[in-house]
């Protein structure tokens, strides 16, 4: 069922029609694959199932070899007899994790969905356990329960968990937050652009390291690398943080205005922001240009799925020269995402929620050249001729800033490259 909700009043932005229904995108738990690489010395401890443990098990299963940051608590028929034997439990895995992993300085407590779970309050175990294990770790909880979280989504939860535990800033301090989980190298790609701008005071979060805590307060200007944090900048902005309004990082045009953004908070105009990025840019341009050629006045449709799709079909559009179908969104939200909307244009037809039975009729009456959309979808798509793209590799790949433009081209290019080459040795 859908219905359109929305015209922007100026008739410059896109129109935005909502759905309701059937959504097959991953759960909150696949945040954890991302987030326990780049927040090096935390551990996740989901209190789940048995299929919570084998979603991990299978997302990841290199890392369960290596050295394993994660593992699954499951609350058997057993645990169950009452609430209290529950919390014991809990305490008792808790207990026996920290004995043996002395190098675990942030833990968190992660909730799934079973009924009996999502009983158990996961926030006042995790405050309790805090009171026991005082000083050697920060403790806190998060949802990852496919009922309440996207694999996104979960991101977003874990991150306004450590919210709290932020320290104050002191009010005269003005600092810029870089908020969502990018690569280590991006972090210093970041890092050296916002030198080249003379900005050294740039805290990242989450950090590499967990008790890399960011302060914040009313000088903190928080700028997004990720538009799935909506929890956490609530969290930040009632913290005293503002929120600069940026496009995302992911493109020239959208790395360009999104330092541009930041910079204009210590005073740059946006020219002397172009002059200070010159080489990078330049560089940037040459290697998107082979990437392009095979995008170019090609057709493009977004199934709704890691809520990256507005940058990415404006990215895809405006400098890959791509055709929009349709860019469908499981979520909306207006202010982080304004910029984009902007920019997009009221050409634009978005979509937001999912309604997958309908979503898919409208794909299969247009048949894109390329259809980007969550895993489950991809096999039928692909076995009816249409080419896709996962979009769960764009939350896994290093995509964001100038040097990883030609990359994420690439990402999409790939597709339709090897559907040329296969079409070229059919006829050979
Ligand atoms: Fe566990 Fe629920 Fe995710 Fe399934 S959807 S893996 S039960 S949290």
């Amino acid at each position: 069922m859908s219905q359109v909700i929305a015209r922007a009043d100026a008739d410059s932005m896109p129109s935005v029609t909502t759905e309701r229904g059937e959504r097959a995108v991953f759960c909150g738990l696949t945040s954890i694959i991302w987030l326990h690489r780049r927040i090096q010395d935390a551990f996740f401890l989901v209190v789940g199932s048995r299929t919570c443990a084998h979603l991990l098990q299978s997302a990841a299963g290199v890392m369960i070899f290596a050295e394993p940051r994660f593992a699954t608590a499951i609350l058997g028929e057993r645990d169950l007899a009452g609430m209290a034997d529950c919390h014991e439990e809990l305490d008792r895995v808790v207990s026996e994790l920290l004995e043996r992993r002395p190098d675990i300085r942030r833990l968190f407590l992660v909730g799934s969905c079973p009924s009996e779970v999502i009983k158990l309050d996961l926030a006042n175990a995790a405050t309790r356990l805090q009171g026991v294990h005082e000083n050697r770790l920060r403790i806190s909880a998060f949802s990852g329960s496919g009922i309440e979280t996207t694999f996104t989504q979960g991101e977003d939860q874990c991150l306004a968990s450590m919210v709290p535990d932020l320290p104050a800033a002191p009010e005269e301090s003005q600092r810029l937050m870089v908020v969502g989980t990018i690569a280590d190298i991006i972090e210093d790609q970041f890092r050296r652009h916002f030198a080249q701008l003379g900005i050294t005071d740039v805290d990242f979060f989450p950090a590499a390291r967990a008790d890399n805590l960011p302060s914040v307060g009313p000088g903190t200007r928080v700028i997004l690398a990720q538009p799935y944090v909506s929890d956490t900048v609530s969290a930040l902005v009632k913290r005293g943080a503002k929120l600069i309004s940026a496009p995302y990082p992911l493109g020239i045009e959208g790395t360009l205005a999104w330092f541009q953004a930041a910079a204009a908070e210590w005073g740059h105009s946006p020219e002397s922001v172009q002059e200070a990025l010159a080489i990078p840019i330049a560089r940037a341009q040459k290697s998107l240009a082979k990437a392009r050629e095979s995008l170019q006045g090609r057709t493009l449709h977004f199934l709704p799925d890691s809520q990256l799709e507005l940058p990415l079909a404006r990215f895809l559009r405006d400098e890959c020269g791509m055709s929009l179908i349709e860019v469908a969104t499981p979520f909306l939200d207006q202010t982080l995402m304004a910029e984009e909307l902007k920019r997009l244009g009221s050409e634009v037809s978005i979509v937001e929620g999912s309604d997958l039975d309908s979503a898919l009729a409208r794909v299969r009456a247009s048949r894109p050249d390329l259809t980007v959309c969550g895993m489950g979808i991809a096999n039928p798509l692909e076995a009816e001729g249409l080419r896709t793209k996962w979009s769960i590799e764009l939350i896994f790949t290093p995509i964001q800033g100038f040097d990883q433009v030609a990359d994420l081209a690439g990402l999409f290019a790939r597709p339709l490259t090897r559907e040329r080459q296969l079409e070229v040795g059919s006829w050979s």
